[in-house]
């Protein structure tokens, strides 16, 4: 059974096609500049990939770029869409609507697209996306969405409120909802897979750190705390975004520089974080390369960082009263040892310790701690797409 997963973004559309006989990716690929220009990257499982610039002015282009590339010439890997069984899509924001995935009709189309408020950028692409797959494959291929919120909506409200006047809550819907929860849900599965024991018995920190970064706490198998909130801007500095500080930073130099609370918005999610602080890079590679040349902002963006991702793991620890597992996952997480070393490191009073040759792995699932150590520590290479998958497979199969 052949199941295709679709990202679709205000200007990009993502895709993957798993044969679910193996769980194994056939093509994948990513249709960029939508609404501007239109460049289609397309690879297959043997490593041939092409890449062509084709109009795309809309999603419904695009999408039909996705079908040209699966269906036709030397790379394709199906004769027909037809022997697609269902589509699985990445929703950013599934508000307290969606506490799992579940299948597309009008009224969820309808609710993701209410929703859009919460997510301005991101749901009302999604809805592009569903909406162009539709139109492409006909309405009788069943269609499958993935919340990246729905695996936090588990948080107790005194997890997810935060201390404002109530009325906000009530009016807006103004709460931490969380993110990247496809991810965490994978990565906590994993681990307790491999540690041999049922997740509902563990205690598990997930770090997943790449150019966003989130951190969440997972009790009895359930989530109970993550570190991104009412938007993906919450939490810990991140590539290009702050992360957590006193919001009486904002209205300070909004007052100094005249600024909107629109240029405030870009200036916290576009120009801060690793990028603000080292004036470099928001690509934690170079901004790390660059320290270990000596440059000062670039060792302090990188100390920043750090120091941020053990302060949130250590108080998920006391969330917890207690932690099994630590996981690193994301781009950062699966590759920076320096941020592997440093964090278990500054859980050296806990008795964890870490094998610092494993550390030295990049982009591998292993387990980094010691046979001695107090708690495992893990690094899990994240794939969301294969939950979207299985999470379509399982809904269609019902
Ligand atoms: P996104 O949040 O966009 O999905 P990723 O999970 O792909 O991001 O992570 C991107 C981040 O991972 C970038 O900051 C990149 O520099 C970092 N990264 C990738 N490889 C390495 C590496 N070898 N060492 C340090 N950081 C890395």
């Amino acid at each position: 059974m052949k199941i295709l997963v679709v990202n679709a973004g205000s200007s990009s559309l993502k895709y993957q096609l798993l044969d679910m006989e193996n769980e194994s990716v056939l093509a994948k690929g990513i249709c960029e500049r939508i609404g501007t220009s239109g460049k289609i990257s397309h690879k297959v499982a043997d490593g041939r990939k092409f890449e062509a610039e084709i109009p795309m002015p809309t999603h419904t282009e695009a999408f039909q770029c996705l079908v040209d590339a699966l269906t036709k010439g030397e790379l394709k890997v199906i004769d027909s869409m037809s022997e697609i069984s269902a589509v699985g899509h990445r929703i950013v924001q599934g508000g307290a609507i969606f506490s799992k995935s579940t299948l597309v009709d009008d009224k969820v189309i309808e609710q993701i697209s209410d929703l859009a408020e919460l997510a301005p950028l991101h749901n009302a692409a999604h809805v592009l996306g569903i909406k162009a797959c539709i139109a492409a494959l006909g309405k009788d291929v069943p269609e499958v969405v993935v919340f990246d919120t729905s695996f936090h909506q588990t948080m107790p409200a005194r997890a997810y409120m935060y201390p404002i006047p109530y009325e906000y809550y009530e009016k807006y819907k103004v709460r931490r909802y969380g993110f990247h929860g496809t991810s965490h849900r994978y990565v906590s599965d994993r681990c307790a897979e491999l540690m041999g024991k049922p997740k509902k018995d563990l205690k598990i920190v997930t770090c997943h750190l790449g150019n966003g970064c989130s951190i969440s706490a997972i009790k009895d198998g359930v989530c109970i705390d993550t570190s991104m909130g009412f938007t993906p801007l919450d939490g810990l500095m991140m590539g290009t975004r702050t992360g957590t500080m006193d919001p009486s930073v904002l209205t300070f130099i909004a007052e100094k520089e005249n600024m909107s609370p629109k240029e405030m918005d870009d200036m916290c999610n576009k120009k801060s974080g690793l990028l603000g602080v080292s004036g470099l890079s928001n690509d934690s590679r170079d901004v790390n390369n660059a320290a270990r040349e000596g440059n000062e902002r670039c060792r302090l963006a990188v100390d920043m960082q750090q120091y941020e991702v053990a302060k949130y793991v250590g108080s998920y620890i006391a969330a917890m009263n207690g932690i099994d597992a630590l996981v690193f996952t994301g781009g950062i997480g699966e590759n920076d040892p320096g941020m592997r070393e440093y964090v278990s490191g500054q859980l050296g009073f806990l008795g964890v310790t870490i094998d610092l040759e494993k550390n030295k792995l990049r982009g591998e699932e292993v387990e980094l701690s010691t046979p001695e150590s107090k708690v495992k520590v893990w690094v899990i290479p994240t794939n969301e797409e294969l939950v979207i998958a299985r999470d379509t497979l399982a809904l269609i199969s019902k």
